[in-house]
């Protein structure tokens, strides 16, 4: 626990991460962005040099998550996006599921399953996520997977459709979160690991999208699949006992989905102020150098404002989101819903953002000779996934009101 208080003067160490991931967002991300944009397919050889220089491994983010300051991995995410969404998301999609899995699961099932989902430099893996389902979005109390218990054998058989899962069928162990008692909603689910090569878990259909193409989201389709009793997050005793008290009308601070976007919220944040600062400064760059009416258009007012705004709004979300890492890794909790506040304003600043940027390239910033087109639909995602903006103010309106805002 800090003494100190929050304070946005990075630690030499964290300076010394942002730098590193920075040199590899320049020379390697940011040159392959238009690239695996453009091939909607996930940058294998871009994540297998990730890997090889130790930036895809569970040391890199296992380090990063215990930083004191609670700001290491989010500078990283900052510098990453800053080269391309696509495949940033793609290098760190695996993030979510080690969450989920951190979050939920035993010592022992961390420490069996979190190595599993990075691999080897060699032998690169991923880890997917899998909350969401075609009728249980926003809503994730609707969830219909179903884990059964099968008494006779200890086993948990699982069924059920999984959508816009990242890496969802390509991932070597997906976590999935399934309901064991439907009648109480996301007080009744609990999260499961699906060990790689498990037969029953495929790939439905994969999304072609508007922006973070290089990024694997798909279908995941469960039929039958049968998980040895270990493989339930946390362990059935520690399940059984939260159910008991949940149906005996008790508070239960367990909701496996919902804990997990949670503790990612900052992280997310982090990701959509890259994006911005990408934009920001593409756009700056532009209006010192494209000349109209004889002069800089960048001398007008209109345009120096509109960077003014761009570059204010980039600082406000980032400190938000400096804020939100800080209390969470400092155990302060979110009586605001800090985390969703970042969240929220760093996802509406880079669609903002990138959009202003477009609109000081002119027709150049339409077209895909310059990145802001594609700075624009990557950061999109930012207002929709890990909770909406809508969501993201219910939850705030909640704190703050503390009414039961619908
Ligand atoms: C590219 C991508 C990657 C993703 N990756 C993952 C992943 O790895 N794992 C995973 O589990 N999920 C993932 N998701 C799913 C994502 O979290 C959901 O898309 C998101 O939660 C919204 O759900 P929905 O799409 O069903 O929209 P809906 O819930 O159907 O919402 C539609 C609209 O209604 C609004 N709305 C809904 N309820 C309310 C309300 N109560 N009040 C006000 N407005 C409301 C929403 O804000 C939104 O504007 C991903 C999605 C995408 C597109």
């Amino acid at each position: 626990m800090s003494e100190t208080g929050f304070c946005p003067e990075l630690s030499d160490d964290v300076r010394e991460v942002r730098d590193w991931v920075h040199e590899f967002a320049r020379t390697v991300v940011r040159p392959a962005g238009a690239e695996w944009d453009e091939r909607e397919e996930t940058p294998w050889p871009v994540i297998q040099e990730a890997a090889k220089i130790g930036l895809y491994s569970l040391d890199f983010f296992a380090q990063q998550w215990f930083e004191p300051s609670g700001l290491g991995l989010i500078v990283a995410f900052e510098e990453l996006f800053w080269g391309d969404a696509g495949i940033g998301l793609s290098i760190v999609g695996t993030g979510l599921a080690a969450a989920a899995l951190s979050a939920s699961g035993t010592p022992e099932q961390i420490g069996q399953w979190l190595p599993q989902m990075f691999g080897t430099p060699d032998d690169v893996k991923l880890g997917a996520f899998c909350a969401s389902e075609p009728d249980a979005g926003s809503d994730v109390g609707a969830i219909r997977t179903r884990a059964v218990y099968d008494e006779a054998s200890g086993d948990w058989i699982l069924n059920g459709v999984k959508t816009w899962a990242t890496n969802g069928g390509i991932a070597d162990v997906h976590v999935v979160v399934a309901s064991v008692d439907p009648s109480l909603g996301t007080r009744g689910q609990a999260s499961f690991v699906v060990p790689p090569g498990t037969p029953g878990l495929s790939m439905g259909q994969k999304f072609k999208k508007h922006g973070i193409r290089a990024s694997h989201t798909a279908e995941v389709v469960l039929d039958n699949v049968r998980l040895p009793g270990s493989c339930l997050l946390g362990g059935k005793e520690k399940l059984d006992a939260r159910l008991a008290r949940v149906r005996q009308g008790g508070r239960s601070g367990e909701q496996a989905a919902l804990r997990t976007f949670e503790t990612t919220r900052p992280s997310v944040a982090a990701m959509a102020v890259g994006i911005a600062r990408a934009a920001f400064e593409y756009a700056r760059d532009y209006a010192r150098e494209r000349e109209q009416f004889g002069r800089k258009i960048g001398e007008n007012q209109a345009i120096a404002f509109l960077l003014a705004d761009m570059a204010t709004r980039v600082d406000v979300a980032r400190l938000m989101t400096w804020r939100a890492a800080w209390m969470a890794r400092n155990g302060r909790t979110f009586d605001q819903a800090e985390g969703s506040m970042c969240k929220l304003v760093a996802g509406e600043t880079a669609v903002w953002v990138t959009e202003q940027a477009i609109q000081i390239l002119g027709g150049a910033g339409y077209t895909r000779e310059h990145p802001v087109e594609r700075f624009h639909r990557d950061a999109k995602i930012y207002t929709i996934f890990e909770g909406t903006s809508e969501i993201q103010r219910l939850i705030i309106g909640r704190a703050v009101t503390g009414l039961p805002v619908r």
